[in-house]
């Protein structure tokens, strides 16, 4: 898409779908020159991306969760698996009863260098159906959300702290939660982004180990054995509550800001 008309409007989409309404012509960054009307207008700074306006400071540091000891003498297959391995140990994975009634496990997707890593609940009817994380409506609002932030989809790891689906949708239980993070932790351990972006209550308490509020959680930079964690609203949530979608964006501005740091 290089129309710059095509552009604008998908730039005012995205502000849109983020909580901006109504949107305001004169907080975009658009340069008119004098005389002249909107159609020759043109960014005024190229290298400047319209999701820095407004972009919030960094915040102070919140919980620290250390690195695990590597245990030189372990003899668990899932330490010598990479992603792709640990996707077909997904797949057949019988460990908790979440794989009695899945149709697909839903392993993960996304580069093994991707510079972030989003983290779920749990696959829900879409993603069981197709083995996809994210492809249901809250997913379709994730990849925008990405997109506004210049981050295509396809350039993050997209996953879940359980990786089959919790019948209705509820939440996972402790138990499938315990037998199911491994696999997350590996995968964190092999793509070690520069962040991870944790969405939703259940996402931030295990990766956090913490049962503070999703609402004390955000605002801070976490580190989850050395690598930045912020913790914002699942996206499924800001269907239901499109009041949470401004504080979202700027907590989606903190990660992008941190991706580039
Ligand atoms: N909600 C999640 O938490 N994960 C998905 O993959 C889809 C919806
Ligand atoms: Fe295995 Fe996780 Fe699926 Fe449970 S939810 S069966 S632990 S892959």
């Amino acid at each position: 898409m290089t129309d710059p008309g095509a552009l604008f409007a998908r730039y005012l989409q995205q502000r849109a779908a983020m909580g901006e309404s109504p949107v305001i012509l004169d907080t975009i960054p658009m340069k008119v020159e004098q005389g002249r009307g909107l159609d020759r207008a043109r960014p005024s700074s190229p290298e400047r991306p319209g999701w820095q306006r407004g972009a919030p400071a960094i915040p102070p540091t919140g919980i620290v969760v250390p690195s695990a000891e590597k245990d030189l003498f372990s003899t668990d297959p899932l330490n010598s698996m990479g992603l792709d391995e640990l996707a077909a140990a997904v797949h057949q994975c019988t460990k908790c009863i979440l794989c009695r009634e899945r149709t697909n496990a839903v392993p993960g997707e996304g580069p093994r260098d991707a510079r972030l890593v989003v983290v779920g609940e749990g696959p829900g009817a879409t993603e069981d159906e197709t083995g996809r994380p994210f492809v249901g409506r809250a997913g379709q609002l994730l990849t925008e959300i990405l997109a506004a932030i210049d981050l295509p989809r396809e350039q993050v790891f997209i996953c879940n702290v359980v990786k089959c689906r919790p019948p209705n949708n509820r939440k996972p239980a402790q138990d499938e939660m315990d037998a199911c993070v491994p696999y997350l932790w590996r995968q964190l351990d092999l793509i070690r982004p520069k962040v991870i972006l944790a969405m939703g209550n259940t996402a931030a308490e295990r990766l956090l180990n913490t049962r503070q509020s999703l609402g004390s959680l955000r605002g801070r930079v976490h580190q989850f054995r050395g690598v930045p964690l912020i913790v914002t609203y699942h996206p499924a949530a800001l269907l239901r509550n499109p009041h949470w979608k401004k504080p979202t964006w700027d907590d989606i501005r903190i990660a992008r800001q941190l991706i580039d740091a």
